[in-house]
């Protein structure tokens, strides 16, 4: 049986995941527990791949933005579909490494990358290094001197257009901590000066407007700018830029409110407009690379809780309290951000309830959702919520000294262990 928003639910009445009753997984692993779903993983990766194959000839690459969820595990499977990786610090690096992801499909992004990543980037030859500011370029070429290696570098640039809000809005001048500013001449300036370090080779130039976005207009507008300095690039200077990097972005769905478009819509919109700007403007067609996170890990993730006090607040309202919260999942508490919930062990069961889901951190502020409409809940039942595979393990941490959880992958009925959970002994590893 299915219900809405391809929700598997079997003859008892339980929640599966990859062909696993979520409850067993409860029962086997302990909660809180991170469950991602392999299949739809891989499935968004090679959607992606298909699009570039399909409005691009091929001529380009899809990065995946590992901060969205970063472990061993999924640069393997990046890996094995063919997909290159985004990293934003030293750590990511490292991960990447030491499953030996082949660095030459890594961009290494951010707007304060130390001298330690720098040369790090450097000494393991990292693709592209993806330059945020004039001081970094500076750094670069003189790392890159001293370790007799070309950095390829992509600049990034600020494209403004600001879609970080629900409807976007293109300004002049954009306040942005991320990359080089097109119309004050900023972007122009660093261009020439990668041109002319001896040292390092630009490769590409580079966009990313934001995340969540659940609009084609503000991705096919970058994609026009991004081509219009292309063009004035090969004006001014007679250099051409092979590579052009546009980020990532696409919005996902966290709740039935949220519609997001077919990935290959995006793609079809944006690469019609880059092939008519190229035609336009007689520059060829750059090689296309991508930087979706949230839109190949978002959906694959549940995590289940147990529900443990449930407090009647008379005329105010009900707390049902997890055992997680904040810990694994931040993003209510930084952003409000909403979610699909439901009891993974009665999840036929009709939603006739209002409550407020409360994790366990002593916050006030500790929720999961708030208006959350849930079947009548009690102690030891299993509450799933769905989409929380993009930016919640990643941005995990162990505040009140609850371990953080482990994350089990499913696929085809088995299950497995991809990160183990914290104990009581990790949590102090490193105290003296
Ligand atoms: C965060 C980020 C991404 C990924 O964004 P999603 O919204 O997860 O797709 C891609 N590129 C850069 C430079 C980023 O900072």
């Amino acid at each position: 049986m299915k219900m809405e928003r391809n929700i598997t639910v079997n003859e008892a009445g339980h929640l599966v995941l990859g062909g696993v009753d979520a409850t067993v997984l409860a029962e086997k692993y302990g909660t809180p527990l991170y469950v991602m779903e392999e299949d739809k993983i891989r499935g968004a990766m090679r959607a992606y791949r298909s699009s570039i194959e399909k409005f691009y000839g091929g001529n380009g690459r899809i990065c995946f933005a590992s901060k969205a969820f970063c472990c061993k595990e999924m640069y393997r499977i990046a890996d094995e579909e063919g997909l290159g990786a985004d990293v934003v610090s030293g750590g990511e690096m490292f991960t990447a490494l030491s499953v030996g992801f082949p660095m030459e499909k890594v961009c290494f992004h951010g707007n304060n990358k130390s001298d330690k990543e720098i040369r790090m980037a450097l000494e393991n030859h990292v693709g592209r290094i993806v330059v945020d500011n004039m001081e970094e370029l500076d750094r670069i070429s003189h790392f890159a001197d001293e370790l007799n290696v070309i950095a390829n570098v992509q600049l990034r640039v600020k494209p403004g257009i600001d879609a970080h809000t629900h409807n976007f809005i293109m300004t002049g001048q954009i306040d942005s901590k991320f990359g080089f500013a097109l119309e004050t001449g900023e972007a122009m300036a660093a261009v020439k000066k990668a041109i002319e370090t001896p040292s390092v080779r630009l490769c590409g130039v580079d966009c990313h407007i934001g995340s969540q976005i659940h609009e084609v207009t503000p991705f096919v507008k970058a994609g026009e700018v991004m081509m219009d300095f292309i063009a004035s690039i090969k004006e001014e200077t007679g250099y051409e830029i092979d590579e052009l990097d546009l980020g990532g972005g696409y919005g996902i769905r966290y709740t039935s409110e949220d519609d997001p478009v077919p990935y290959a819509e995006y793609m079809e919109a944006v690469s019609a407009a880059i092939h008519a700007k190229a035609e336009k403007h007689g520059v060829k067609v750059p090689f296309i690379l991508m930087e979706p996170g949230r839109s190949i890990v978002g959906e694959a993730g549940t995590t289940l809780y147990t529900v443990g006090a449930v407090k009647h607040i008379p005329n105010v309202r009900t707390y049902v309290s997890v055992d997680g919260g904040m810990g694994d999942n931040p993003r209510y508490i930084l952003y409000q951000s909403k979610y699909d919930f439901l009891l993974a062990n009665r999840a036929d069961a009709p939603a006739d309830t209002t409550v407020t889901v409360a994790g366990k951190c002593c916050e006030s502020g500790d929720l999961l959702g708030e208006n959350v409409p849930l079947p009548e809940t009690k102690a030891g039942d299993i509450m799933a919520v769905l989409s929380t595979g993009a930016y919640n393990y990643s941005m995990a941490s162990c505040y009140n000294r609850n371990p953080i959880p482990p994350v089990v992958m499913v696929k085809d009925g088995a299950d497995r262990v991809i990160v183990k959970g914290q104990t009581y002994e990790d949590v102090c590893r490193n105290d003296v």
